[in-house]
């Protein structure tokens, strides 16, 4: 029996925190966790699922005006209660929470929600005790980054967008990547005229430079663009903000969201005081089997600014715990990670944007979709889909699946399977498509451009 309070204890009951401590403690470990603020972490607080929610009903804006097209008929514009759709989404939250609570409770995991520090390598500091574990896992994930400018205190980032009393009749998002543009789609559709400005000349850094411009057009139908612009100073004006750009022009708007990054939790930490190494931006350096310079701490999920995405965090967590406690040494694998944006049109990919196929394998074929969607001949909803696989010319392997339109997530989680597996372009040829659908697009492409 070892002198250790606990085999593993885990800071942080976010998605890598919470599945490594459950199959750990199924793997017979005494497993203790502290988590300060939520059960569930980022994702199901302030993430991936109040965000989905919010995105559900941007839809609905959408959906009403096409069944117009349809021949539905009703009084009026349609209103959105927006302290309804908060408490709708609080109470699954707090659903969710109680069942995070209790899976830990059932796995026989020790909660403790308090925050936790380190004090060397196997002491933990809680508010209420003091404990000791033989292996501990820092999972405490990230929070949003606002850049420091005159001001700069007045702007709100994702987190607080989740709790406004009321919907902003106007609102700037600063920022290109995930959240802004999800930020966008979503309150634009609810009712907020909308403009989104980014340091950038193009959005969506990172990925298909041809889908980002796509977005881009479509993004323009509904909210204002800045690009190459920074807020460099936001001033109260009555009730109201007035952001002022670089670039001399300025704007009053209701509300200032930053969508600027997350880093690395961190900060006060102990992690000094274990010995612990961090990279320049406060992420914990890990090797590839997620341990860090000493040797009984771990780190999983968006603290260790790998890949910031909770199926991610998942992984990582459970092939952690997996190996502490003797269950494989299986790696992680960040190849062909499949990943969507939520925004409108959503956009979802898995494998290579053109440019990197480009760079790594020479020789490429790419084959390209656009058009517009059966369903909008009908509703006469001016917004178009666009598809694109891209092809290793000299094995036909398919190195790439990207897609801007309705269901693209849906659709792209089935191809990435595919292309996990090695498919060639010739496989997807064989394969029949599901007609009338989008997503047969994706097997009857024949020629590239
Ligand atoms: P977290 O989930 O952040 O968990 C860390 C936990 O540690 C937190 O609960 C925190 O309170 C706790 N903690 C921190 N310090 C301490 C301490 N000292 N003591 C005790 N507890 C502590 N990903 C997707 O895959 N799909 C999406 O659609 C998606 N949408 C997103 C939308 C938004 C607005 C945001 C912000 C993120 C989104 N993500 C999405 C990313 C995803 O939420 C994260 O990648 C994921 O939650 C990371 O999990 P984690 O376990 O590393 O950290
Ligand atoms: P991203 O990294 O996606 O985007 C950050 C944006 O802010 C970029 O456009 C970046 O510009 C810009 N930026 C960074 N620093 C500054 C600065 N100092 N001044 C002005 N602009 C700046 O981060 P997000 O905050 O959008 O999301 C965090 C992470 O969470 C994502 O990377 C993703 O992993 C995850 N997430 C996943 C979602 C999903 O799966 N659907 C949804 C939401 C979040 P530049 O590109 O020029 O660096």
């Amino acid at each position: 029996m070892s002198s250790y309070d606990y085999d593993l204890f885990v800071i942080g009951g976010g998605s890598g925190g919470v599945r490594a401590g459950r199959i750990a403690a199924g793997l017979g470990a005494r497993v203790g966790m502290a988590e300060e603020r939520y059960m569930g972490g980022t994702c199901v607080n302030v993430g991936c699922i109040p965000k989905k929610l919010f995105s559900y009903a941007a839809h609905y804006a959408k959906d009403f005006a096409d069944a117009r097209g349809y021949g539905w008929q009703f009084p009026g514009d349609a209103q959105m209660d927006w302290p309804r759709l908060i408490a709708g989404k609080d109470a699954e939250i707090s659903r969710l929470n109680s069942i995070y609570q209790s899976l830990m409770h059932k796995a026989g995991v020790e909660l403790f929600h308090e925050r936790a520090c380190l004090l060397d390598a196997h002491t933990i500091s809680l508010q209420s005790r003091t404990v000791t574990a033989r292996e501990i896992l820092v999972a405490t994930g990230g929070w949003p980054f606002v850049p420091t400018f005159p001001g700069s205190h007045h702007a709100i980032t994702s987190n607080e967008a989740f709790e406004l009393e009321s919907l902003p009749e106007s609102i700037l998002i600063v920022g290109g990547g995930y959240i802004a543009v999800e930020f966008a789609g979503i309150f634009s559709a609810l009712g907020a005229k909308t403009c989104l400005s980014y340091r950038g000349a193009k959005l969506l850094r990172g990925f298909d430079s041809e889908i980002a411009e796509s977005f881009t057009e479509e993004l323009c139908k509904y909210s204002g663009l800045h690009l190459e612009s920074n807020v460099i100073a936001i001033h109260e004006e009555g009730t109201q903000l007035r952001a002022c750009f670089d670039r001399g022009d300025d704007i009053v708007v209701d509300k200032v969201l930053f969508a600027t990054g997350r880093h690395p939790n961190t900060a006060n930490l102990g992690l000094d005081k274990a010995g612990v190494a961090l990279a320049d931006n406060g992420a914990i350096v890990v090797d590839e089997q997620f341990s860090t310079n000493v040797p009984n701490i771990h780190a999983v999920g968006d603290v260790i600014d790998r890949v910031a995405l909770t199926p991610v965090a998942l992984a990582e967590g459970q092939i952690l715990a997996q190996r502490l406690f003797g269950q494989g040494n299986r790696h992680m694998d960040y190849d062909n990670i499949p990943t969507a944006v939520f925004c409108q049109p959503e956009i979802a990919c898995v494998g290579l944007d053109e440019e990197t196929a480009r760079q790594r394998h020479g020789e490429i074929l790419v084959f390209r979709s656009r058009f517009t969607p059966l369903r909008h001949t009908v509703s006469k909803r001016d917004e178009k889909t666009f598809m694109k696989l891209i092809v290793d010319k000299s094995t036909d392997k398919v190195l790439g699946a990207h897609m801007m339109g309705e269901y693209a997530a849906e659709i792209i989680q089935g191809v990435a399977i595919a292309i996990k597996a090695g498919a060639s372009k010739a496989d997807f040829d064989a394969t029949l498509g599901i007609h009338p659908s989008a997503a047969e697009e994706f097997v009857t492409m024949r020629t590239p451009s």
